[in-house]
């Protein structure tokens, strides 16, 4: 399913339950601006070649754009759109004066040498600048773009820009102003939002979880809920996944992960397919990789109880409504995987601040937010008699409104 009919398709079903001003919505199924720009770089081999590089920003409405730049062979406009869209969502859900926004390139970064990635990620900033800044908009990191990558951004906009309070663009290294917490940050949201509603969905304190996707955000999901107590029986990556009925090693996993580059071959637990990851009985199944993972397809097979979105648009509506009716919850990815924008915007305050917060203050911040904002969303879902995705759409676009009028 294309990411921006769903996310559009969300957006009216929440406007079908709650009273949402349809000038409100008729703003959010559009984006301020778009901008696509050709990037060309010098390759290793002295070729020139182009690629495709995009920021949709969304709404300005309570804030600046923020939203993260993901570097994917399918990346392209409609998937940006959407994923612009889900962080106005996502932002006005936690409450932070932000705006939403979405980046990208179209490549595979596993094609190009270290120093090829450098000069893309660098031509992206040279090519987007004008529109970026830090009372403007403020890109991050998402999938397949890490630390390193928004340090090389943020210095090449500072080298354009003069602006040298490193506000630009948030996700930078520690050393280079980013904020402690911030490579935990969406794992660790996640798991804050689980905690403050796992009494709610009636989930023990020592559940049984499975993982798609073991990333930034999925491989440190795995290690905080697993030393939190809970059991990690399955994970995966994009090639293959590991199931151990008892609880896998998550470090070990890792560990092979990290100099394998792969899952595949890891011994110690039987190895399991994407699609069957799915459909194992766990207490909660947690999606983090990428969007259209549970579908009508395959909905009806989930034996999960809950499914806790860390991934960007995992769910179609469609599947939605199935799992609704089989009583299985689903928390949205717009409250839980909002912990990185929440940290990233401790760190945009920080480097206006020129000031650097401890971790147990950035986590002890985050938690916060997200036990308030996980509560009112499940008090509204059940007012309202409908999933935790409408409510939260709902409580969004109302605080969208407020700040419009
Ligand atoms: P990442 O690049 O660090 O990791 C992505 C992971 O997904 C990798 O392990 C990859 O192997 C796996 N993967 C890719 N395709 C897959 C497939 N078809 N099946 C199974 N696994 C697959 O990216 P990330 O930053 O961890 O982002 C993951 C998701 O979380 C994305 O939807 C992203 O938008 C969302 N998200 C990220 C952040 C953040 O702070 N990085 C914040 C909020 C939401």
């Amino acid at each position: 399913m294309n990411p921006f009919e769903n996310a559009l398709k969300q957006l009216d079903r929440a406007a079908a339950i709650g009273k949402i001003e349809s000038n409100t919505l008729s703003r959010m199924c559009h984006a301020e601006r778009e901008v696509s720009v050709s990037i060309p770089v010098t390759m290793d081999d002295g070729n020139v070649r182009m690629f495709e590089g995009y920021r949709v920003q969304h709404s300005s409405a309570r804030g600046p754009y923020k939203g993260g730049i993901r570097f994917h062979p399918d990346t392209n406009i409609d998937e940006v759109r959407a994923l612009a869209l889900w962080m106005t969502m996502k932002c006005a859900v936690a409450g932070i004066a932000m705006g939403g926004g979405k980046g990208g390139i179209t490549v595979n970064p596993k094609e190009l040498s270290k120093p090829e990635l450098e000069r893309l990620s660098r031509g992206w900033v040279r090519g987007l600048y004008p529109v970026l800044g830090p009372k403007v908009d403020v890109p991050a990191p998402d999938v397949n773009t890490n630390s390193e990558i928004i340090g090389w951004m943020a210095d090449e906009y500072a080298k354009l820009t003069g602006d040298t309070t490193g506000a630009a663009f948030t996700g930078k290294p520690v050393s280079k102003g980013g904020s402690e917490g911030r490579s935990v940050a969406t794992g660790m949201g996640g798991f804050y939002t689980f905690d403050a509603l796992r009494e709610h969905l009636n989930i023990s304190a020592s559940a049984t979880i499975a993982v798609q996707g073991m990333g930034n955000v999925g491989g440190n999901a795995a290690k905080i809920f697993e030393s939190s107590g809970h059991r990690i029986v399955a994970i995966s990556d994009s090639h293959s996944g590991v199931y151990q009925k008892n609880g896998l090693n998550v470090t070990g996993v890792l560990a092979y992960k990290e100099k394998n580059g792969s899952i595949k071959g890891f011994t110690g637990a039987e190895e399991i397919t994407n699609e069957k990851l799915l459909e194992l009985p766990v207490d909660c199944l947690i999606p983090a990789a990428l969007e259209n993972q549970i579908t009508a397809s395959n909905a009806a097979r989930l034996k999960a109880r809950i499914v806790l979105e860390l991934a960007n648009g995992p769910t179609t509506t469609d599947a939605d409504d199935i799992l609704f009716s089989r009583g299985i919850a689903v928390v949205p990815d717009i409250l839980a995987n909002s912990g990185g924008v929440i940290v990233s915007t401790f760190e945009w305050e920080q480097n206006l601040k020129s000031e650097h917060w401890s971790e147990s203050d950035v986590l002890g911040k985050l938690k916060k937010i997200l036990e308030t904002q996980s509560q009112l969303i499940a008090t509204r879902a059940s007012e309202l008699k409908t999933d935790m995705r409408r409510a939260a759409f709902v409580v969004a676009l109302e605080r969208i409104t407020s700040a419009l009028s």
